[in-house]
């Protein structure tokens, strides 16, 4: 028994003072992912298919509705809470954990993050009537939500608005446009879509952003293109042609404009895409530690452990990790609306970190395992291949890190040079 967390395992955020409701949910998903997702995770890589017996069980432990609020039936996680959760799935499955933090984030910005934007009167009612909806259809039919906001355009990385149109009809939406990169296709019942309400301006603005769910049996919505990527390969994420979608006005996640001032409210926001990666890093750790002891299941008896280079790389590797583990924790438990600057610097340092940081262990624990260790019977390699994929992820890809932090290091806001 670990005494500072009063679970018998570390989770991959490190140990810290847990909640009970964080070190329940903590073993819940630490059991899902050991006793069911981890034997799974093979067959989604090979055939490049949505883990659908991994959202059975999913459903079944409660868990996709972990942060609708218990008084909607759910398990009312807060941000920090999912963010440790989704850490410890992604340990087990990569796949699994980056398309369920799709689907939860619709449930978390509506939900616990959707008290820190501002609205008035009039919109929070309206936000919290509608949301009712969508918190009923998780919690009592199991339904899952995608998050499709990429368009192969600067829009996902927050720089233009949204090519994705929706025009206001009588009763509901028109909605036009194409996605890319939509994880969960072909899974979700509802797409949660970031759109532009076309106006009929000419200029199409970003403050008019609209976030919108579209059911997967609406007419004009159909998936189309191949998915045979290097990683990740069981989020599915193909693309998404809406061909005058009518939506009715109850799919709207939030009123109108809500979205544009949450993105700038709750920077946080976007890094929930990083539990999943500092969940690959521990993985990539857990596995060298058990492969030089000779502990793998189903291998040689060959220890390893004996040579002074692998002892090394194990410390450089556990270094790393613990750097990855404090700096996420920190940014989790001060996440909040409206940040400082040294809490958004921070947050900003911490995805960095940790999505660079997941495949430089993973390249480093195949370069100490050897030859061996990268075979396809092994978790290895895929760790290596899912793990690449975290700092190409928008609006904060690993470059955009960098431009954001160098920016807003060098320039306060509203400054500029001659
Ligand atoms: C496994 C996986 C699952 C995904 N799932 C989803 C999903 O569910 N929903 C979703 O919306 N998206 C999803 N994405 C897409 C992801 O968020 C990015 O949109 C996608 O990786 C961008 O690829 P691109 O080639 O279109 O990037 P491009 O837009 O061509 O950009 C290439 C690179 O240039 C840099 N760049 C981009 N714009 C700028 C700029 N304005 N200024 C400076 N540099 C810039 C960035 O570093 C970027 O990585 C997923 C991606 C992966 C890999």
């Amino acid at each position: 028994m670990d005494a500072p967390t009063g679970l018998d395992f570390t989770p991959a955020v490190g140990d810290h003072a847990f909640t009970p409701k964080q070190r329940a949910l903590l073993a819940l998903a630490h059991r899902l992912g050991r006793d069911k997702f981890a034997a799974r995770a093979a067959q989604w890589d090979e055939e490049a298919s949505f883990p659908f017996a991994n959202y059975d069980d999913l459903r079944a432990a409660g868990l996709l509705g972990i942060c609708v609020p218990e008084a909607e039936g759910g398990l009312g996680a807060d941000y920090a809470t999912y963010m440790m959760v989704g850490a410890e799935i992604g340990r087990f499955c990569g796949a699994t954990a980056l398309t369920w933090n799709m689907h939860v984030s619709s449930t978390m910005w509506t939900g616990v993050l959707a008290a820190g934007i501002p609205m008035t009167e009039t919109q929070r009612a309206e936000h919290e009537a509608r949301r009712k909806l969508h918190f009923r259809r998780v919690v009592q039919e199991g339904a899952i939500y995608a998050q499709p906001f990429s368009e192969g355009s600067a829009a996902a990385a927050g720089k233009a608005p949204f090519g994705t149109t929706a025009r206001k009809v009588e009763g509901g939406w028109l909605v036009n446009g194409r996605k890319i990169f939509a994880s969960l296709s072909g899974a979700a019942d509802y797409y949660g879509v970031l759109c532009t309400e076309d106006k009929g301006d000419e200029k199409p603005d970003a403050r008019d952003t609209l976030y919108l769910a579209v059911p997967a049996t609406s007419a004009g919505f159909s998936i189309s293109g191949d998915w045979n990527p290097l990683g990740m390969r069981g989020t599915v994420s193909r693309n998404l042609l809406f061909k005058d979608v009518f939506v009715s006005d109850d799919e709207q996640l939030m009123p109108r404009g809500v979205y544009f001032k949450g993105a700038q409210t709750w920077p946080a926001m976007f890094f929930t895409l990083a539990p999943t990666y500092l969940g690959l890093a521990n993985a990539a750790y857990d596995f060298t530690v058990s492969y030089l002891r000779a502990e793998v299941p189903g291998e040689p008896p060959v220890k390893r452990r004996m040579y002074p280079t692998k002892q090394i790389a194990v410390a450089q590797m556990r270094i790393q990790l613990e750097q990855m583990r404090a700096i996420f924790l920190r940014a989790v438990l001060e996440a909040r609306p409206n940040p400082s600057k040294d809490e958004r610097l921070r947050l900003y340092a911490a995805q960095y970190t940790v999505m660079e940081g997941a495949n430089d262990i993973a390249r480093l624990a195949i370069r100490t395992c050897g030859g061996q260790s990268m075979m396809k019977h092994l978790p290895l390699e895929r760790i290596y291949r899912d793990s690449r994929c975290g700092s190409l992820m928008l609006p904060w890809t690993a470059e955009l890190v960098l431009d954001r932090m160098g920016r807003e290091t060098l320039y306060e806001p509203g400054e500029k040079d001659e």
